[in-house]
């Protein structure tokens, strides 16, 4: 309750919809229990495999900039440990969730089953690719720092929005592209600096 009051609702998050859901996932069941006490401050921490768990402000200001409604399919690329895919879950209709690290996908199945998410999809694989299966999407979350693949944008539907880090490593800037009957509009939010999104899959 004292992360949502004091790094979402302070710093201008107003989404009723996007307060509820940071309010109710436990971010804890989503850290190394040796990080457990550091779970609720304001930073990334390591999940292992060289990556994090976003801030909890941008994991809101993703979910908001998305503007979900309740009837969404959302795709995300990076799963990591599954925080922002269960922030997603809790509004929106289902979750389609990438991972090109198989311990972390398979961490965050565990994850997510702990933590009771039902309207969940996961799989390991290389997100620039996409899901071609389950497209179009509603919305598609980026959350690894790059630049866009261009097979993102033909898996939305026309009035769906792209929301990623866009940049190069260590400097990437939000970015919320709508797709339109004809190519897309574009807007810019927050400075930011994310994990880079990686080509391929890794299995160990
Ligand atoms: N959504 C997470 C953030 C995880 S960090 C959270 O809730 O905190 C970003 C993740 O993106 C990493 O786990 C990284 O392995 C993954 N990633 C990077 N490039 C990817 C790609 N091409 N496809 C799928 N996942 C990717």
């Amino acid at each position: 309750m004292r992360m949502v009051a004091d790094q979402i609702v302070a710093r201008g998050i107003r989404d009723d919809k996007v307060i509820a859901a940071m309010m109710s996932v436990p971010r804890h069941l989503f850290v190394d229990s040796a990080l457990s006490s550091r779970a609720y401050h304001d930073c990334a921490l390591p999940i292992g495999c060289g990556q994090t768990i976003s801030q909890p402000y941008m994991v809101a200001r993703m979910t908001e900039l998305l503007e979900l409604q309740g009837s969404e399919r959302v795709l995300e690329i990076g799963t990591g440990c599954g925080y922002q895919t269960a922030v997603l879950s809790r509004i929106c209709r289902r979750v389609y969730s990438i991972e090109r690290i198989e311990a972390l996908h398979n961490r965050a199945r565990q994850n997510l089953r702990a933590a009771r998410h039902a309207n969940v999809m996961l799989k390991c694989g290389d997100g620039l690719l996409g899901w071609d299966e389950y497209a179009p999407y509603d919305a598609i979350i980026v959350t690894a720092g790059g630049f866009a693949s261009d097979v993102w944008m033909q898996q939305l539907k026309p009035g769906g929005v792209l929301l990623l880090p866009e940049g190069a490593a260590g400097n990437h800037r939000l970015v919320r592209r709508r797709k339109l009957a004809r190519g897309w509009n574009e807007e810019y939010f927050d400075d930011c600096t994310f994990v880079p999104l990686l080509e391929g899959v890794h299995h160990h």
